[in-house]
């Protein structure tokens, strides 16, 4: 296990290192995203998803859990579990076919369904430092 730290000074350079591991992601990816509101969960999959070569913009899916983009290298399943109220949800989803699937699935707030994460899991975390300033991050990535 290794852990890579980063520090961002704006939301594009979020934005690049999401799409950095975009362009490196290999089919059957998972990458878990951690962090508060607002920390930068969805810039950095925006850039990932760049990195996967789509063009059609990329949101949290506000009251869906995911959100399907196939016009990429891969396929991106685009998770945002924030408003899930129990991890039977995933189920009822049939989400074990994007984890073991062909594409990469990238979770927003994927510390809320621990259980069924799989160990070979990337996990990123991003944290603010409120002395380091409004947009600083610190970004963490643990494979
Ligand atoms: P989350 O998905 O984690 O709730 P978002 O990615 O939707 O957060 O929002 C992050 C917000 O913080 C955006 O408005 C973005 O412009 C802003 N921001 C400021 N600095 C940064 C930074 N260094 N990295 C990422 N986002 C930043
Ligand atoms: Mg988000």
């Amino acid at each position: 296990m290794e852990i890579k730290r980063y520090e961002t000074f704006r939301p594009e350079e979020t934005f690049a290192l999401g799409r950095t591991l975009g362009k490196e992601a290999k089919a059957g990816g998972i990458y878990c995203l951690d962090g508060d509101l607002g920390a930068g969960k969805t810039v950095f999959t925006q850039g990932f998803a760049a990195g996967l070569g789509i063009t059609e913009p990329v949101n949290s899916p506000t009251f869906t859990i995911l959100q399907v983009y196939e016009e990429g290298r891969l396929p991106l399943y685009h998770f945002d579990v924030y408003r899930i109220g129990d991890v039977e949800e995933m189920d009822e989803i049939g989400y074990e076919e994007y984890f073991y699937g062909e594409g990469v699935c990238l979770i927003e707030w994927a510390s809320l369904i621990e259980e069924i994460l799989p160990p070979e899991a990337v996990h990123i975390r991003i944290e603010r430092d409120t002395e380091k300033g409004y947009d600083y991050r610190r970004i963490s990535i643990e494979e």
